[in-house]
């Protein structure tokens, strides 16, 4: 299902099609830069704002474009970890997006690298057995305007908490999509959303440190590689053997193994660049010595990198994470053969990939209160 919104969103304008819609309008090629420069460098969020701009071409940019489409409902900081936003788009369709602090190693708190983690659908259609986005399903795409709002939103909310001597710098270190949906499956509004955020006149922010996440749809990973601008990939392996892969993750029917590996290794071979292999460990179903085993052997194979990541519970799923001795046993299989790998040890169960339960929370709570 398409959501068409009345006027298209400000944010999934490129410098071109920005300029397109100006001509349009009668209004010389020079000012679509202004208008982005506001918004990205100097973080306008009101026409009225961009004060450089005549009156009158405010008021007919106010007509045409939406300004924001995605506006903050709850932010939540759970700990001193990660902070979650639940966003409302134009429909009413709630998403999700999370800051992620990390200290950097010996560097001390003030400087915690910070991550953002975005969404690209309401809910997902790829069916894996253990999240919570993909629950009840997909609901939408999400545009391109409303993929980048997000991060505005971020941008916003982090001017305010520690004001920045130049704005225009982005308020975080890393992009990742790893929120809810399928960042393949919306591949077009994707590569026009990080197109814009990577650009000079758009948020500025380097490829290098935008990674898309992806359950395995081989052929937008192969088409993913030939891009022009070299976004990092992680792919959600989860099953280091097709039986358990596709006991948890429907699309691995679609593309098993030895179809997803190949296309892995091609996408890493283009970009010179290590890829990261995310596996979420699950208790009695992928967090065996033999999982272990054949993840060591597929990650030496594709010289990738390998995140192990404990099981966040969720809410009416019946899965769970394995104890911290179960962990450290899986790791040191990888570590003792030296496959990089981290094993995250983030405070609690709410770090990033629990990505999708605040929705569903909210959402729930909606029903009842309509009913
Ligand atoms: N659809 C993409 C990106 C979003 S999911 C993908 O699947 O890669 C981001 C990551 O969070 C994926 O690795 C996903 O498998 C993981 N994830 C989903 N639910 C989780 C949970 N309850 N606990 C831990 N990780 C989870
Ligand atoms: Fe979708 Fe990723 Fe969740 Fe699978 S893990 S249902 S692909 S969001």
């Amino acid at each position: 299902m398409k959501f068409t919104p009345e006027k298209p969103a400000l944010f999934g304008e490129t410098l071109d099609s920005l300029t397109a819609h100006l001509r349009e309008l009668g209004e010389p090629a020079f000012r679509a830069k202004q208008i982005l420069d506001w918004v990205y460098k100097k973080r306008a969020r009101t026409w009225d704002a961009m004060t450089n701009l005549p009156k009158p071409l405010r008021t007919k940019l106010e007509a045409t474009f939406d300004l924001t489409p995605a506006t903050l409902v709850l932010s939540k900081e759970s700990n001193d970890v990660t902070d979650k936003l639940l966003l409302e788009l134009r429909d009413g369709s709630l998403i999700e997006s999370v800051i992620i602090r990390a200290p950097q190693d010996n560097v001390g708190e003030e400087h915690s690298r910070k991550t953002i983690c975005i969404s690209t659908q309401v809910g997902c259609a790829m069916g894996c057995v253990f999240c919570a986005s993909g629950l009840a399903g997909l609901k939408r795409d999400m545009s391109a305007g409303e993929i980048v709002s997000q991060l505005l939103q971020v941008c916003y909310r982090e001017d305010a908490t520690t004001p920045r001597a130049r704005p225009e710098l982005a308020s975080f270190d890393n992009i990742v999509v790893m929120g809810m949906g399928e960042p393949l499956a919306n591949y077009d509004a994707l590569i026009r959303a990080l197109t814009i955020l990577n650009a000079e006149w758009g948020l500025g922010f380097g490829a290098r440190r935008i990674t898309v996440s992806t359950s395995g749809l081989v052929p937008k990973i192969l088409k993913l590689a030939e891009e022009p601008i070299g976004f990092r990939l992680a792919v959600s392996l989860h099953g280091s053997t097709n039986e358990v892969r596709e006991k948890i993750m429907p699309v691995n029917k679609a593309y098993p193994l030895e179809k997803l590996i190949p296309a892995v290794r091609e996408f890493s071979e283009k970009h010179g660049r290590m890829v990261t292999l995310e596996f979420i460990l699950i208790e009695d179903v992928n967090d065996s010595v033999e999982q272990a085993g054949e993840l060591r052997d597929i990650a030496r194979d594709l010289h990738a990198h390998v995140n192990i990541i404990p099981y966040n519970t969720v809410e009416g799923l019946p899965w769970k994470r394995p104890s911290v001795h179960v962990q450290e046993g899986f790791a040191d299989v990888l570590r003792a053969a030296r496959v990089p790998v981290t094993l995250r040890r983030e405070k609690g169960h709410d770090i990033a990939a629990a990505c999708g339960q605040l929705r569903l929370k909210t959402e729930k709570d909606r029903e009842l209160a309509q009913a």
